[in-house]
């Protein structure tokens, strides 16, 4: 049995909390693959390494004197280093970087030494082996990862060392350079490193019980999920759920390795637990598994008259959004017209020239715009058991006087995508909320 554990900042925020990922790791001798972000917050109104890392980079590029900033993430391993009673050359780690810098040094090596100082720290602490991603996390030509490449390595690295621990976030690209995923992106390499030796289990440690079925900034301390399947945490997270990382699914997922969440400040709640489906999924009860939304969307509808009988008239529409770089959300469409939901911000700077070229092309009847519109899925693999779901939504939105502007139901049957108000997003989650919970 193996297990690959990721650590977020949040939990590797001090050497208090170094101590309580030892307690979790020791306490299955399973868990022999761990994987670590940067130091995170320690309190509200703190910073982040990786973000002090980006103002440190700033200020080199700029010719600012960055000593300041420099220092003050030296003294945050200082202070790991110290609380852990470690051994090893802290000193001589960071004079290193430090001499790496100058106005050509890229942003994604100077970023990428948050996690690799923590991954050194954390190794010795836990007397596992340091193992660095740009040894075996390999990205392609494409600028994507090339899994091959980087699974064969670490199968490699594993078959002499049986409990290493590596940084997140980081790899090299073709030209042996340090490359970094977006960020949050320690997710992934957890993903791929489970993947890449086949682990039997993923654990994504965080500073929350789980994924919670509705974002815990809008309704106060929400019930976690305990189950969700790969393509319903993908609807969920697309649509900003921000547990993870948008791309940890894939990997873990091809392999079918269950990918647990789990709290570090609190080790023995049960957590959410993701896999592809669930053998004793008992059906009827909980049709929502979660809630999530994102606000700033635009509704553009075109209507004309017995549009049906037009061959291609949706095909030439979406052409035109193609054409100017625009990616389209979602078309619910009915017989004599059909919406198109963008982001606002990807129509922003070619609005008149879209409805222009439609004017011109299509011919519609009309064409309207609706702004500042919000989408809110309410995802569950149970949905499309449950006759007269949509019918509970609009009526319990239309009770609590919100105006719903698009309704749709995926073609899986795994969600419902409303469009509501900017104004009514958060009432709206909250009604939705109560409507799962009841
Ligand atoms: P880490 O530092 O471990 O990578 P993140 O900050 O990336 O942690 O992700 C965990 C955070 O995600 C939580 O603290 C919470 O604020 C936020 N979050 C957003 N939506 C949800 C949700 N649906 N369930 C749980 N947490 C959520
Ligand atoms: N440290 C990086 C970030 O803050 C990566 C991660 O934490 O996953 O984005
Ligand atoms: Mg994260």
């Amino acid at each position: 049995m193996i297990k690959v554990l990721k650590f977020g900042g949040s939990s590797l925020a001090s050497g208090e909390s170094f101590a309580k990922v030892k307690r979790i790791i020791e306490a299955d001798q399973s868990r022999r693959v761990v994987v670590v972000s940067a130091p995170g917050k320690r309190f509200s109104g703190d910073t982040k390494i990786t973000d002090l890392l980006y103002i440190l980079h700033a200020h080199i590029k700029y010719n600012a004197p960055y000593t300041e900033v420099f220092e003050k993430i030296k003294d945050r391993y200082r202070e790991i280093h110290a609380s852990c009673g470690l051994k090893q050359d802290l000193e001589t780690e960071l004079i290193n970087i430090e001499a790496n810098l100058n106005k050509k040094t890229s942003v994604d090596y100077i970023v990428s030494r948050g996690e690799y100082l923590n991954a050194r720290l954390m190794a010795e602490y836990l007397g596992y082996t340091f193992v660095d991603s740009a040894d075996w996390l390999y990205f392609g030509y494409n600028g994507k990862v090339d899994f091959e490449k980087t699974y064969a390595a670490l199968q490699h690295i594993m078959e002499t060392h049986s409990k290493i621990v590596i940084p997140g976030f980081y790899g090299v690209n073709y030209h042996n350079n340090i490359k970094t995923f977006s960020r949050g992106g320690s997710d992934i390499t957890g993903a791929i490193a489970a993947a890449a030796i086949d682990a039997d289990m993923y654990e994504n440690w965080t500073d929350v019980s789980g994924i919670m079925t509705v974002d815990p900034r809008i309704v106060e301390n929400p019930k976690p999920i305990d189950k969700v399947t790969f393509s319903e945490l993908r609807e969920l997270s697309y649509m900003g759920a921000e547990v993870l990382h948008e791309e940890t699914v894939f990997p873990v997922r091809s392999k079918n390795i269950p990918l647990y969440i789990k709290n570090t400040n609190d080790m023995n709640a049960p957590g959410t637990l993701i896999m592809e489906s669930f053998e004793d999924d008992d059906k009827g009860t909980n049709f929502i598994t979660g809630i999530s939304g994102k606000k700033n969307y635009s509704i553009i509808t075109v209507a004309k008259n017995r549009m049906n009988e037009e061959l291609g008239y949706i095909r030439r529409t979406l052409e035109i959004f193609e054409n100017l770089g625009v990616s389209i959300e979602h078309v619910p469409s009915s017989i004599d017209s059909f919406s198109i939901v963008v982001a606002s911000s990807a129509i922003e700077n070619c609005l008149h020239e879209l409805i222009s070229k439609i004017n011109e092309r299509l011919a519609p009847d009309s064409v309207q715009i609706v702004n500042e519109v919000s989408l809110i899925a309410i995802v569950g693999r149970k949905l499309a058991d449950n006759i007269g779901i949509a019918g509970k939504i609009f009526t319990a939105l239309g009770e609590n006087d919100i105006n719903i502007r698009m309704i749709e139901q995926g073609a899986d049957e795994i969600n419902i995508i409303i469009g509501v108000n900017d104004t009514d997003y958060k009432k709206a989650i909250k009604v939705l909320y109560d409507l799962a919970n009841n």
